[in-house]
């Protein structure tokens, strides 16, 4: 069987990321929170566009106060009035001083900015009571960036600063990467949706809302296809028709050994080329991971039926393939960190374990809380607020309460 890492170095690799040129739109400005950028953004204007104040204060030439103390105070003349938003009117010569707010142009003459809390002003007149560095407070222009060069890379996702600096580069519309589309189905005779009331034997499909739920939070689009009877012909025609239709499908069911499950072999009958059919891991060791040389580009994810499993098998394999797919740059692998576990954690040692729970910043340390309840891959309800999976490589069996553990990050960042 193949080991985590194994089956996570095979399926990044089967991962073709979208074309730069042609899977793109442009959105506005306002609607580009969290979309993946797919141009390097280049800088028509010089930053800062021109010289400017960094202080409210007085613009003055500095040889007129490079002497200045509180007790022989420089003496200047204010002739005009800068605030931010205007083009000065005059030229500043020896004895003389501008007042000035941050933001606004330094005028022509001038070269350092007084601080206003190192003056007193009297009348038309203003003193100066400390010298000043030259050029102080003077924010130059270009001396941050020049025009033609990059403020941005391609592939990086857009956050609050980046909508910033392409606010700040008059680019009110931008070329990102569409978002990814993500089929989803559920397989199963025993399924119902939650609004129908429950014969013996069916269960609730939550895996779709789970997996709707988790692609939309990685960015992409999910395509739902709702649920399919263990039936060779309907997944059949429900496999044919996600992979013509998205660049990742993900089924959950069917992908387990027993009698009705089909997955694999309709897999193959589309001629599918399958990389992975089991991960030793828990949960999540039925995990069938499929392309389509030569014919499609799709990506296949049987993940296993088991709540649990089908959520840990997506945050530790699926979400990592969606982000890179997406057009991200880098930073698409999993996530994981050193924290301290607050409980004691068990493993059988044979697979590598993953354990749901939550963690808790104690004192500036991350903590690992190990949900309460069964630890069974069927109980979906101690799930819930989960937000990190301690992690229990193969050949370890116990993390007593203290100690240091792994964990893997499920926010979304
Ligand atoms: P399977 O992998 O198809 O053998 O399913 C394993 C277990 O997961 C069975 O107990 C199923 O009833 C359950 N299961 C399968 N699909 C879903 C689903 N979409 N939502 C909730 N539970 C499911
Ligand atoms: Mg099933």
């Amino acid at each position: 069987m193949l080991s985590v890492k194994d089956a996570e170095a095979i399926i990044l690799n089967l991962v073709q990321p979208l074309d730069a040129q042609r899977d793109v739109e442009i959105v506005d400005l306002w609607a580009a929170s969290d979309r993946i950028l797919a141009n390097p953004i280049t800088s028509q204007l010089d930053f800062p566009h021109w010289d400017n104040s960094a202080m409210d204060g007085y613009a003055v030439r500095y040889e007129d106060v490079k002497q200045a103390n509180a007790e022989q105070p420089a003496i200047l003349e204010i002739i005009e009035e800068i605030p931010a938003g205007y083009q000065p009117k005059s030229t500043i010569q020896s004895g003389q001083a501008a007042r000035i707010f941050t933001g606004a142009v330094i005028p022509a003459g001038a070269d350092t900015v007084v601080m206003q809390e190192r003056t007193r002003r009297e009348e038309n007149r203003v003193l100066i009571l400390a010298a000043p560095q030259p050029q102080e407070f003077v924010r130059h222009k270009a001396s941050y960036y020049q025009a033609g060069t990059q403020l941005l890379p391609p592939g990086i996702k857009l956050k609050a600063a980046e909508i910033a600096v392409l606010a700040a580069a008059q680019c009110p519309e931008v070329k990102v990467y569409r978002r990814p589309r993500v089929a989803i189905f559920a397989t199963g005779d025993e399924l119902v949706t939650p609004n129908t009331p429950l014969q013996p034997g069916q269960i609730v499909d939550s895996n779709d809302y789970a997996l709707a739920t988790l692609v939309r939070e990685s960015g992409a689009e999910p395509l739902l296809l709702g649920i399919v009877k263990d039936n060779p012909d309907a997944l059949q025609q429900t496999i044919a028709y996600a992979i013509n239709n998205a660049d990742i499908v993900l089924s959950s069911g069917g992908v387990s050994v027993g009698e009705y499950d089909y997955v694999d072999k309709i897999l193959e009958a589309l001629a599918a080329k399958i990389h992975i059919r089991a991960v030793e891991m828990t949960p999540g060791k039925p995990l069938t991971v499929a392309s389509f040389p030569n014919q499609h580009s799709a990506l296949y994810f049987g993940l296993p039926g088991n709540p649990v499993s089908a959520l840990v098998t997506f945050w530790r394999f699926v979400q990592p393939a969606i982000k890179k797919l997406a057009g991200l740059a880098e930073g698409w692998e999993a996530k994981f960190v050193k924290v301290r576990s607050h409980d004691e954690l068990r493993a059988n040692g044979k697979r590598e374990t993953y354990i749901w729970g939550r963690l808790y910043l104690i004192n500036g340390v991350y903590e690992f809380h190990k949900a309460g309840g069964s630890h069974s891959s069927g109980n979906l309800i101690n799930l819930a607020q989960t937000n990190a999976l301690a992690v229990l490589p193969v050949g370890q069996t116990f993390i007593s309460p203290g100690e240091e553990v792994q964990a893997l990050l499920l926010a979304n960042s």
